[in-house]
């Protein structure tokens, strides 16, 4: 396979990466050839397995040419991790994107915390609270996630928090697929510019749409996943990702507190975190 591309082809490639950026996406993909014998059944267990993060992490196309050269992302080369988010904010702009834009939204939920975080926990989506606020996790959800924070012996403003999309779905549906395929990109990013040591799945959705994995939650708890967006650096070998209950579910279940916690511990251990010597009540 030739390893340059044809001028005529790279001048091509090169506008069209440029109008993909204009639409917001920045993600490309490369898809092997496959022939249909050679697509495993959607319920064939190693289908899930194949599907470990690693596998999954989403590879810029062409990379031996060098698309990144071409069109890289705005917030590449910034001098710091809280001016590429804020690059990342600003492109994301007034985003009319997806539909969740026409349904209600008051504002657009972008994230919240320490562009240094060592942490970071994922939600699904905002709420009424939060797009009363403009911030995730401030009802009382964000009272609970606060409080199992806490418990872990850090403060709110020590992580990151931010969601898969970015605007309220009405009702507080869940988000819709092609919702949360528009919309993850620009969280791929953002994490691509913190580089947690450690990500907390909030619930199914949230770890779904980061693992790519179709499995309920008993199975996707309890273990560790290596996560790294196509965003990366190079340099950064990635995230560890843990998936736990959300803070919502917990509070309409407050029995799985304590599973919730057993999750935590484990990021505590991962991150160095001493256990509290009395971990706080409202957390377990
Ligand atoms: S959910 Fe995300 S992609 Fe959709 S309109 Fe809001 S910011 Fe844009």
């Amino acid at each position: 396979m030739p390893h340059t591309l044809d001028p005529e082809l790279r001048r091509a490639l090169a506008e069209r990466v440029r109008y993909c950026h204009e639409m917001g996406i920045y993600d490309f993909y490369r898809r092997e050839s496959t022939t249909l014998h050679e697509i495993p059944s959607a319920n064939q267990p190693e289908l899930r397995e194949e599907m470990s993060p690693k596998k999954i992490a989403v590879t810029p196309a062409i990379a031996g040419n060098n698309l990144a050269a071409i069109a890289p992302y705005p917030e590449h080369g910034a001098a710091d991790t809280a001016s590429a988010l804020k690059l990342i904010r600003e492109d994301l702009g007034d985003c009319t994107r997806c539909k969740l834009h026409q349904q209600g939204r008051k504002q657009i939920v972008f994230g919240v915390g320490n562009p240094r975080a060592e942490l970071m926990f994922v939600g699904e989506g905002p709420g009424a609270d939060e797009d009363a606020q403009g911030e995730p996790f401030v009802g009382r959800a964000g009272q609970l996630l606060n409080n199992m924070i806490k418990a872990m012996g850090l403060r709110r403003e020590d992580v990151y928090i931010a969601n898969i999309v970015k605007c309220r779905p009405p009702g507080n549906r869940q988000p819709e697929r092609d919702e949360c395929e528009t919309c993850s990109p620009f969280l791929m990013r953002q994490i691509a510019a913190i580089k947690p040591k450690a990500i907390v799945a909030l619930g199914a959705t949230a770890a779904k749409n980061l693992l790519a994995i179709n499995a309920p939650m008993t199975e996707l708890r309890g273990r560790w996943y290596d996560f790294k967006p196509a965003a990366g650096d190079p340099s950064w070998p990635g995230s560890r990702l843990a998936v736990t209950y959300h803070p919502a579910f917990l509070l309409r279940d407050p029995r799985q507190k304590g599973e919730a916690w057993k999750d935590l511990q484990m990021v505590m251990k991962h991150l160095g975190i001493e256990p509290p010597k009395k971990p706080a009540e409202e957390a377990r």
